[in-house]
């Protein structure tokens, strides 16, 4: 198995508190939650970041936003509001190495990405 933290979760190896899962995505609680809600969502394939993910198979993204439009719709966080975020790059805040989009809901946000 690869050392990614992620593909260890995905694998079992390391447990984590699931949301979500299909046969393509993951979705489980950040160890370390930013929000009220904050849950990751990943593909089960491996790929170091988004770029990484798009230029080898563009559909994951597809897969990752069912889900977590899914899961945002069955918890209610559709009325509440969310936010994804995923970083790109260690310079960016990226800190494992396995494509994610972090679901942040629950509290109120700061005016990061507002024009
Ligand atoms: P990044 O900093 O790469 O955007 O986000 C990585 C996230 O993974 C962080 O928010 C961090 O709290 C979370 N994380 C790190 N290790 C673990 C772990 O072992 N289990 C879970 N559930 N989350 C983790
Ligand atoms: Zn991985």
């Amino acid at each position: 198995m690869s050392d990614c933290l992620f593909c260890k979760i995905v694998a079992g190896v390391i447990p984590s508190e699931k949301v979500f899962e299909n046969d393509k995505v993951l979705g489980f609680k950040d160890i370390t939650p930013q929000a009220k809600v904050h849950a990751l969502f990943i593909h089960k394939e491996h790929s170091r970041d988004i770029n990484e993910l798009v230029n080898d198979d563009p559909q994951q993204v597809t897969a990752i936003f069912e889900a977590i439009n899914q899961y945002s719709r069955d918890q209610g966080l559709d009325n509440e509001g969310f936010r994804t975020v995923t970083n790109c790059g260690a310079k960016a805040g990226q800190s494992v190495f396995h494509t994610h989009f972090h679901v942040l809901s629950g509290s109120s946000f700061g005016n990061f990405g507002k024009i």
